[in-house]
């Protein structure tokens, strides 16, 4: 059989390792396994949440409400925009797909960080398009800036703040970097984890509302991240009524389950639940930092829910992973990205207090 061309090029997403691997290969209990690889909220659903889940559990027959009205009329709200200028999709991983098989053919490129959300390459590559990276592994706009100057590409991936490196590019160089592109370009903001950033620094906040302004721009959302609902795989994008009636053609029917939608319209309300989440992760980022600070360890301040560590020779990032998973802590190693460094998924104090103990153990044994 003869697979399309395009496929050769492409290599999988890396997932986080699940804890039930953990359990099987080495015999941890589960309870003892901590997972802080797939930047997860640590305090769970909220128990608002989960009710209204079960609630809807005996509707499963029902096929769910194909125009989304609640859930786009909730973020139209949330956001002050109209719900016209909404879409939903099974994670906004689906949206990236949208985005790439509705523009994207193999005469083009697109432009993103060295380092950054592997999904944008993967959905590129599935089109045939070819790849140009910035030379920075953080976001600089002049960079972005001379880069499509130079190549012209059809997308630009801003990661607003920047999957796995943790940096966040400010609202005002992403807009310098929308400024300078044409209108046949493409800009995606990718805020996946804008809840933190904003939290921590409001000149880093991009809101739907700043990209609405453009008409070549999109604004992506999620509820796996802050909102703890990455099991139910809901994210939204946010753009022009006609750019978002072009993607549109591209989504399934029924492609957000109906469970799915009754959790994420729930969680719009989940206000105190958010600013909960976010004070703890305050909270315990700091301890990252210190740690980092006491054992000479390089990081990049962080805009996110993880921090990343970054080593020189003395220490390997894979020798760390592996080590960790043994004691039942899954991190993130950064290896397939080009960096000897790890990235932390910020926990319960209970989970950092474990990291910590297991990394300060690995440190001492080298
Ligand atoms: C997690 C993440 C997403 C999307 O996650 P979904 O679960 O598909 O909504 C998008 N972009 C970045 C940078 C992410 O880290």
């Amino acid at each position: 059989m003869k697979f399309n061309k395009t496929l050769e090029d492409i290599t999988l997403y890396e997932a986080g390792k699940p804890i039930e691997l953990v359990v099987r290969e080495f015999g941890i209990d589960p309870k003892d396994v901590v997972k802080l690889a797939s930047n997860e909220n640590p305090l769970g659903t909220s128990p608002a949440v989960a009710n209204v889940i079960s609630e809807h559990a005996s509707k499963a027959h029902l096929y769910p409400d194909d125009s989304m009205y609640a859930l786009k009329e909730g973020l139209a709200r949330k956001f002050g925009v109209s719900s016209s200028e909404v879409i939903i999709g099974a994670g906004s991983d689906q949206i990236l797909e949208f985005i790439a098989r509705s523009l994207l053919s193999p005469e083009d490129s697109v432009l993103m960080s060295r380092v950054t959300f592997a999904m944008y390459e993967i959905y590129a590559k599935q089109m045939g398009a070819t790849i140009i990276r910035t030379p920075s592994y953080v976001h600089k706009a002049d960079e972005f800036i001379e880069a499509y100057n130079r190549y012209k590409p059809k997308i630009v991936y801003l990661c607003i703040p920047n999957n796995p490196i943790g940096d966040c590019m400010t609202k005002a160089e992403a807009l310098k970097v929308i400024d300078a592109v044409d209108k046949s370009t493409l800009v995606v903001v990718d805020g996946a984890y804008m809840e933190y950033a904003a939290f921590k620094d409001k000149t880093c906040e991009v809101t739907p509302k700043d990209i609405l302004k453009y008409p070549n721009a999109i604004y992506l959302g999620t509820f796996s991240k802050a909102y703890g609902l990455g099991g139910m795989r809901v994210g939204y994008g946010i753009a022009n009524e006609a750019l978002i009636g072009q993607i549109a053609k591209m989504r399934p029917p029924f492609n957000i389950a109906s469970l799915s939608l009754a959790a994420a319209i729930a969680a719009l309300s989940e206000d105190e639940f958010i600013a909960k989440s976010l004070a703890l992760h305050g909270e315990q980022l700091l301890r990252y930092e210190e740690f980092a600070v006491l054992n000479n360890i390089s990081f990049i301040p962080s805009y996110t829910n993880f921090i990343t560590y970054l080593f020189d020779e003395s220490l390997n990032s894979t020798e760390i992973a592996d080590a960790l998973l043994k004691k039942g802590v899954i991190i993130r190693n950064l290896a397939s990205y080009g960096l000897n460094a790890i990235r932390i998924t910020i926990g319960t104090a209970e989970q950092n207090d474990k990291f910590f103990h297991y990394f300060s153990e690995f440190i001492a044994s080298k």
